[in-house]
């Protein structure tokens, strides 16, 4: 399938979930997750129509920028080391693995220089497997009542990935999870501002995703491939 082929079928697959949950098509962002691409595969998808992008490397993703000009909306959704942030406050406008107090220091201290602001989504591991990363969900009303005083940053919503599984319907609870720990947060007022995102829902498992409430979908493998061909 060419590249414009996959973003005309992933688009069915949304607006068929959309259908399924009763949701507007408008309120599920794709981001497309350019990381396995090159400068010039992510060039052709800007020029699709697609503007937010996902990476999850700085080492990689800097010099993708930097090629592209900063076109786009930039998302890092990968594991961020403290000292990488100065690298990318600047270029990616969201950030969706916040999970430490020192971190969004860090990216509150970066933000404050540059004279920017940067949206975050705090991760959470509410799958509880050891490999994944985020806080766990008793964690996150703490993390975000501390994150909320940070001038530069501004907390959007939850992040979460799911396990890998067969069924993808065996992702439900993980996405429900998020969705009702979000809904609980708002509940009591833990940040000035409702938390309205939630940031769920790869390639195999987003249709169940956004029946769940996903307001960003992550799409690497379906929409945009593995390898450069197009
Ligand atoms: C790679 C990655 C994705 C995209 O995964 P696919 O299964 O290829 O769609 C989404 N989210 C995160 C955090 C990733 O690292």
């Amino acid at each position: 399938m060419s590249l414009k082929e996959r973003i005309q079928h992933v688009e069915e697959m949304i607006m068929a979930a959309c259908d399924r949950s009763g949701r507007n098509r408008e309120d599920v962002t794709v981001i497309a997750v350019t990381k396995y691409v090159s400068a010039e595969m992510t060039s052709s998808v800007l020029n699709s129509g697609i503007i937010h992008l996902g990476e999850n490397r700085p080492g990689v993703a800097v010099p993708k920028w930097e090629a592209l000009g900063g076109q786009g909306v930039w998302h890092f959704i990968g594991h961020l080391q403290s000292r990488k942030v100065k690298d990318v406050v600047g270029k990616f406008q969201y950030i969706h693995s916040l999970d430490r107090f020192s971190l969004a220091q860090e990216l509150d201290k970066r933000a404050a220089t540059a004279d920017t602001v940067v949206n975050a989504f705090l991760q959470v591991n509410i799958s509880g497997e050891a490999s994944k990363q985020g806080v766990a969900p008793e964690e996150a009303e703490t993390l975000l009542r501390e994150v909320d005083q940070l001038a530069h940053l501004k907390i959007i919503g939850l992040m979460t990935m799911a396990p890998e599984e067969e069924d993808p319907e065996d992702t439900r609870p993980v996405f429900r999870g998020l969705r009702m720990l979000r809904d609980e947060l708002n509940a009591k007022g833990v940040t000035a501002e409702p938390l309205t995102e939630l940031s769920m829902g790869m390639s195999g498992d987003f249709e169940v995703a956004i029946e769940e409430g996903a307001t960003w979908v992550r799409l690497g493998t379906l929409l945009i491939g593995k390898g450069d061909e197009m």
